[in-house]
């Protein structure tokens, strides 16, 4: 039996599988922690109904899917706590610096 077949048969081998589970290992806590902290910021059990459907119009999510564009550096954004604030055009409610919806403008 080669070094590839170690005996549960389970090994991962290969330079491609290494490099696909060292992704995994590192990208799965990074979303892990941009999902809470969007909760842990705005947490939706909070918001009113009418928060909820301000939100929904303008296609709010949170984490953002680009780094780049995200509501701490939107124009329309203000800090509050750190990672969290307020937005001018959202009804009111947290909302995270790692969140965006379809209204984005890059701050000056
Ligand atoms: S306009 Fe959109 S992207 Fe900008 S702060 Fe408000 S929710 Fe975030």
């Amino acid at each position: 039996m080669s070094d590839n077949h170690a005996a549960s048969g389970h090994r991962i081998t290969g330079p491609w599988s290494r490099r696909s589970a060292l992704a995994l290992f590192t990208l799965v806590p990074l979303a892990l922690t941009g999902a809470s902290q969007a909760l842990a910021c705005a947490d939706p059990a909070t918001l009113s109904a009418a928060q909820k459907s301000m939100r929904k119009s303008l296609g709010f999510r949170a984490p953002s899917a680009d780094p780049k564009k995200g509501c701490g550096t939107c124009a329309f954004f203000t800090l509050g706590a750190p990672d969290c604030g307020k937005c001018a055009l959202l009804s009111g409610g947290q909302v995270p610096a790692n969140g965006v919806c379809d209204s984005w403008a890059q701050k000056a």
